[in-house]
C-alpha cells in the first residue's frame, strides 16, 4: 500500500526531529494534503496509526489539511478554484485549463511537540 509507505517515512521523520529536540514528543503531524498528490485521506489516516505503533509517535495524530484544485486560466488571466477533479475546465469561462497551480500538495507543515 502506497499510503502506508508515506506514513511511514513521515513518522521516520518526525521521530528524528523529536529526538534531535531532545527527545520531546510529537503530539500532531500537520499535513497539506491536494486531491491531486495521488494519496487517499483516510488510507493514510489509517497508515499513519499502524505506522506510528511501537514508535515514540505512538499516540500522535495526523492532522490532514486538504487543499483545493487551483488551475490557471489563460483566457481569465487569472486562478480558479475547480469545482471538481474530474473536469479541468475554468469554472467561469468553461476554457479547458491544463495548468494545475495548486492540488498536487503531500508536505508536513509542522509538528505539534510537547
Ligand atoms: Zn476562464
Amino acid at each position: 500500500m502506497h499510503e502506508l509507505s508515506i506514513a511511514v517515512s513521515m513518522v521516520e521523520m518526525a521521530a528524528e526531529e523529536a529526538a534531535r529536540h531532545g527527545g520531546v514528543r510529537v503530539k500532531a503531524i500537520h499535513l497539506k494534503l491536494g486531491p491531486l498528490s495521488g494519496v487517499v485521506k483516510e488510507a493514510l489516516l489509517f497508515s499513519y496509526d499502524v505506522a506510528c505503533e511501537g514508535t515514540p509517535l505512538a499516540g500522535s495524530r495526523l492532522v490532514v489539511e486538504e487543499m483545493p484544485v487551483v488551475v490557471y486560466c489563460n483566457v481569465c488571466r487569472a486562478e480558479r478554484p475547480l469545482a471538481s477533479i474530474q473536469y479541468f475546465c475554468c469554472p467561469i469561462c468553461d476554457t479547458a485549463t491544463p495548468e494545475v497551480r495548486c492540488g498536487k500538495e503531500l508536505e508536513v507543515v509542522a509538528l505539534e511537540i510537547e
